[in-house]
């Protein structure tokens, strides 16, 4: 019996365990510090009250004869698709339903997308960046080319001349840099993987995220990325399915390659691999696309907003060099003194009591960075903030 050998080329990612070390150790020397965490990157705030009565109506429905619900169908009810089908009409893409896969969430179709591409494809994936992209095609043995992102290109890395692969990964708004690409470099990515017959795997798991109405929040806005795109969504951040667990996935029907349509081998590994999301799932989620449900999500999205307005505006006075803080829910800074990424952790761990993520985890561009959320709550944030403001850099 042979192992996956791929596996052996994996990474340890030691990021978040090591995080957690080393405040349990501060914790530990200093008991009454007060710390605060702006290294999350989950959201706290609870799900919407149209979400939960319309969890609460699909669970009683489940439990009476006329209305239970067995297998439901592996790419999603209708009743959600159509839904996403209205949320992209908005902004103006117009779908089909079989287009639209519902999943659930972004992160396991970012990861099975791949069943449907050869070993042999070379692999275009930025760095920093998501560290899933990565490890899954380690894992399936393929070459990765590094797109280095940086302060140079405002860490939106655009393709060149003497570029080669066929599976690119984009992520706009971008985890960990907030970056978000606007649709002229985005263009350039289009026309780039139609010269290349490649295909972008776009991860628009943020896209609720972005105000800026010039800047593109899916990337079938762009002319042509129905030929050339995979486009990943999900409604963890948009309205805090994090623990419920509910996305959905696009693959335009016009999107082929040697005369096969990708949705149909979608389709094929999802009937074959995946049974489908719970219908209670499925319910509460289209409830994110009623009036209510979109007023109540906005005003989470505010909250979260208004923390990343309050950090980015403290490190604007300071003169402190980042990215992100607006159309994100991330910070990406550079870290003060020349400080390596790990080295700013433990000094602002220990002078302001305040834990971030050293970008370093995030590839080896993250070097010297640091990232900060704006899923906490608003007083730490704001306190967070003061004290950030006090240190001597
Ligand atoms: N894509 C990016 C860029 C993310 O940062 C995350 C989660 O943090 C995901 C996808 C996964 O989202 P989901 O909860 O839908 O699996």
């Amino acid at each position: 019996m042979n192992l996956n050998k791929n596996f052996f080329n994996l990474e340890e990612s030691y990021l978040f365990s090591n995080v957690a070390k080393k405040v349990a150790n501060f914790k530990e020397e200093n008991p009454n510090a007060d710390i605060i965490k702006l290294g999350i990157g989950d959201v706290t705030l609870p799900l919407c009250t149209a979400v939960v009565e319309e969890l609460q109506k699909a669970v009683l429905e489940m439990g009476k004869k006329e209305s239970f619900r067995g297998y439901g169908p592996e790419q999603g009810y209708d009743f959600l698709r159509e839904k996403v089908k209205g949320y992209y009409k908005e902004k103006g893409v117009d779908l089909e339903v079989e287009e639209i896969f519902i999943s659930d969430g972004a992160k396991s179709d970012i990861a099975n997308i791949l069943d449907i591409f050869d070993k042999d494809n070379s692999v275009l994936i930025p760095d920093p960046v998501y560290p899933v992209y990565v490890d899954t095609n380690v894992m399936a043995g393929r070459k990765i080319e590094y797109l280095c992102a940086n302060k140079e290109n405002n860490f939106l890395p655009l393709p060149t001349k003497d570029l080669r692969g066929s599976i690119i990964y984009l992520c706009s708004p971008n985890n960990p840099t907030g970056s978000v690409y606007d649709r002229e470099q985005l263009k350039q990515w289009v026309d780039f993987a139609i010269e290349n017959s490649a295909v972008i795997l776009f991860d628009a798991a943020y896209e609720s995220f972005i105000e800026d109405e010039e800047l593109p929040r899916s990337i079938f806005e762009i002319d042509g990325a129905k030929k050339c795109a995979i486009e990943f969504c999900s409604f963890s951040k948009m309205a805090g399915f994090t623990g419920t667990r509910c996305g959905y996935t696009v693959v335009p029907m016009s999107l082929e390659f040697g005369g096969v349509k990708l949705n149909r081998l979608w389709l094929r590994r999802q009937t074959t691999k995946f049974n489908g999301v719970p219908y209670i799932v499925q319910r509460g989620a289209a409830a994110v696309f009623s009036k209510e449900g979109m007023e109540q999500i906005k005003e989470n999205l505010n909250y979260y907003k208004e923390n990343a307005r309050i950090i980015s505006k403290a490190l604007e006075e300071l003169g402190i060099y980042y990215t992100g803080g607006k159309n994100s829910p991330y910070i990406w800074l550079k870290c003060p003194n020349d400080m390596g990424s790990w080295e700013f952790f433990d000094y602002l761990l220990k002078e302001a009591n305040v834990v971030g993520t050293p970008g370093s985890g995030f590839g080896k561009n993250g070097e010297g960075f640091f990232r900060l959320t704006a899923f906490g709550d608003r007083q730490n944030t704001i306190e967070a903030v003061r004290r950030i403001s006090d240190l001597s850099f």
